[in-house]
């Protein structure tokens, strides 16, 4: 069930501000307010999906492969220097915190392995 009072949500009604990089009719990109790295972009599908499962099950595929085009333009355009990571939290297992779709693009410096 999507939760619209969900901050992602808010952004995309222009409730709350945020510092947006990207934005097409279905696409929204911006910058995380906690970043992680010196690049960290949000880009969220403009549909009301609550995870990346939700959106890969229920989006048009024409809607999934323009969100991903999206992605890989956004990157392009960023000074990612030797490369990136782009990582999607899934539910309480992947600590996902907002439950609108995203994906996190993070990067500009050297970053730490996942491994533990
Ligand atoms: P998650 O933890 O769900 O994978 O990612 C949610 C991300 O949203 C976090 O990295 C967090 O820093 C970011 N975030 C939370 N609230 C806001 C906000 O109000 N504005 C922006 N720009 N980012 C936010």
């Amino acid at each position: 069930m999507y939760d619209d009072q969900n901050i992602f949500a808010k952004i995309l009604r222009g409730e709350l501000s945020a510092d947006k990089i990207y934005e097409d009719e279905h696409v929204l990109a911006f910058n995380d307010i906690f970043p992680a790295a010196r690049i960290h972009i949000l880009v969220i599908p403009k549909g009301s999906y609550t995870s990346f499962h939700d959106f890969i099950e229920h989006a048009s595929e024409k809607e999934i492969g323009h969100f991903f085009k999206a992605v890989s333009s956004i990157t392009k355009k960023l000074d990612l220097g030797e490369g990136y990571r782009i990582v999607s939290n899934v539910g309480g297992f992947g600590m996902q915190t907002v439950p609108h779709m995203h994906l996190h693009i993070i990067g500009g410096e050297q970053l730490k392995s996942m491994h533990k």
